[in-house]
Order: structure tokens, then C-alpha cells, then sequence
């Protein structure tokens, strides 16, 4: 490891002492974004929300074989390292932890960090086990680089809420902050996922957002009847052909249970396949988008 200048210059760390070591140097606090990589512009707003809020910003590209299923896109998953880096350093993060899987998951590793509850429904029904290595590798990231803060997106919904949870159940010594979704122009969410989706997929994946809108537009006109607007966007989606629905969830904010009816605000989320992908996207009625 060389001499460190991290007001200027980049640091990468690719073992967990290099990174233990760059941030025993850093000035407090520290913010952190863990990622798995292929950066849009959705990552790099948990960067900047990261960087406004911190003195120091250390960002992770690890692709978590542990989150990923059997039948997943685990060894698919779109990497880009080169322009990755090119995009943190435009961001002036100060340290890029990009470990290696053989450290991160020793073979005689035995620990998983496993929330219950939050995890039963949505995500964690349609991909068991998935929430388990999503705990567990984001548990082992706060151990390695101790952020003050770490930053998620409410694209992913129930992850956000999960590492919340996790986070306060075991006394973790950080804050988790949320960030909205950053949208394409035309309203898709960004995910790098889409790059799966060819020119006509692309248009049809519009109709997560869409159906979205219409969601917040019916309860906008006073609509309560959660199974009532599950059924127009259902419909709605249907009319695409090349959709396929995974899941529409109207669910409580904080518990994720499924309501009948909306009284104060809920999180409504889907998961729609388009061609290979699935596509996720989701609007909290009553509150923040
Ligand atoms: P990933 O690389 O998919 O694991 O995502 C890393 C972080 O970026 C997670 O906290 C995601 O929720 C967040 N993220 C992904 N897409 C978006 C988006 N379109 N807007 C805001 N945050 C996002």
C-alpha cells in the first residue's frame, strides 16, 4: 500500500486489512454505499447523498454470491469495474472496498445474520434465502468499514426496511438512510438489471411505473379498497404482453403485513417480469415517493 492522500485520490481496497487500514485515517464521520457494481445514476445519488452528509465516503463492489438463488443470475450479473471506478472518482469517494469472495466467505465460515418477520413475504417468499445473504454480507460490510452512516435506496423496499431492522435488533452503531428512487426520464426505475431488456422490453417496462400511477391516482381520489386497486393494476399490467406478474403488494410501511384496506399510508410494490428480468419498482401512498 502506498502513501495515502485521501483528500485527492482514490483509494481501493481489496483485502479487509488494506480497508481497515485506510480507515483508521479517515476524517469522522464516515458515509458508506455497499453496491454490487454496474453503477447508474441511482447509485451514484446514494454517493452524493453520502458525500453532502460525511466528511469521508467509502463505497463497496461486491457481487454477493450468498443473495443470489439457484436458479439466479449470479454469475450474469452485469460487471463494468473499469467504469465503475471512473464514476466513484467523479464523486470523489474517498475509498472503494472491492474484497475478494474467498475472504469475504472462508470456506469453514458457519454465521449468517438471519432477520425474521420482515423477511417471510415479497422478496424473501419469491427468493428464499435471499434476505439471508443480503443480511449477512451487509452485517460483515458495516463490521469491516464501521461507516457512521450507510446509505440504501428505496428502490429496494423491503431491503431497506430488513437492514433497518437488523441494524437496531442487534445494537449496530450506525444510522441507515433511506434515498428515493432515481427514475429514467421516462419513469422507468434504474436498476442494472435493464440492461437485460431488449429495445421492445424496454418499452413494455414502462408499466411497473405506470401501474404505479395509477395506484397513487386512484388513492388520490380517496380510493381505500387495497384489493380493488391491486386489481386495476393487474389488469392495467396484463394489457402488456410481455409481462409476466411475479408479484402487487399493498402492504403496511413498517411491517410489510398485506392490508385489505388503506387507513393511514402504505407501501405498494411489484415485481414483474419482462422477457429475462425481473423488474422491481414500488410508490409509498401517504408519504414520501
Ligand atoms: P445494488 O447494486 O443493486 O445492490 O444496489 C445498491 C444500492 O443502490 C441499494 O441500496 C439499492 O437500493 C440502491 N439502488 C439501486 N437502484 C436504485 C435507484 N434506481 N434509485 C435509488 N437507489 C437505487
Amino acid at each position: 500500500m502506498g502513501q495515502l492522500h485521501l483528500s485527492n485520490t482514490m483509494q481501493i481496497a481489496s483485502s479487509i486489512a488494506e480497508m481497515r487500514e485506510l480507515r483508521r485515517q479517515l476524517p469522522e464521520p464516515v458515509g458508506f454505499v455497499p453496491t454490487m457494481g454496474f453503477l447508474h445514476e441511482g447509485h451514484l445519488s446514494l454517493v452524493r447523498r453520502a458525500r453532502a452528509e460525511n466528511k469521508s465516503v467509502v463505497a463497496s463492489i461486491f457481487v454477493n454470491p450468498t443473495q443470489f438463488g439457484p436458479n439466479d443470475d449470479f454469475e450474469a450479473y452485469p460487471r463494468d469495474e473499469e467504469r465503475d471506478l471512473a464514476q466513484l472518482e467523479a464523486e470523489n469517494t474517498d475509498v472503494i472496498l472491492m474484497p475478494q469472495p474467498s475472504e469475504m466467505y472462508p470456506v469453514d465460515a458457519s454465521s449468517w445474520v438471519v432477520v425474521e418477520g420482515l423477511t417471510d413475504g415479497l422478496e424473501g417468499a419469491a427468493r428464499p434465502g435471499h434476505f439471508r445473504g443480503v443480511t449477512t454480507i451487509v452485517a460483515k460490510l458495516f463490521n469491516i468499514v464501521e461507516p457512521t452512516r450507510s446509505y440504501f435506496g428505496q428502490k429496494d423496499a423491503q431491503q431497506a426496511l430488513v437492514i433497518q431492522k437488523m441494524a437496531k435488533d442487534l445494537n449496530m452503531n450506525l444510522e441507515v438512510i433511506v434515498c428515493p428512487t432515481v427514475r429514467e426520464p421516462d419513469g422507468l426505475a434504474m436498476s442494472s438489471r435493464n440492461v437485460y431488456l431488449n429495445p421492445d422490453e424496454r418499452r413494455s417496462a414502462l408499466v411497473l411505473n405506470e401501474s404505479l400511477k395509477l395506484a397513487q391516482q386512484l388513492f388520490d381520489d380517496g380510493e381505500r379498497d387495497a384489493g380493488l386497486i391491486k386489481r386495476k393494476m393487474r389488469e392495467m399490467i396484463e394489457r402488456e404482453p410481455k409481462s409476466e406478474i411475479d408479484y402487487i403488494s399493498i402492504a403496511d410501511t413498517s411491517t410489510l403485513a398485506e392490508l385489505d384496506r388503506i387507513e393511514d399510508g402504505a407501501l405498494v410494490s411489484l415485481v414483474v417480469k419482462i422477457g429475462k428480468p425481473r423488474l422491481l419498482d414500488n410508490v409509498i401512498l401517504g408519504g414520501p415517493a
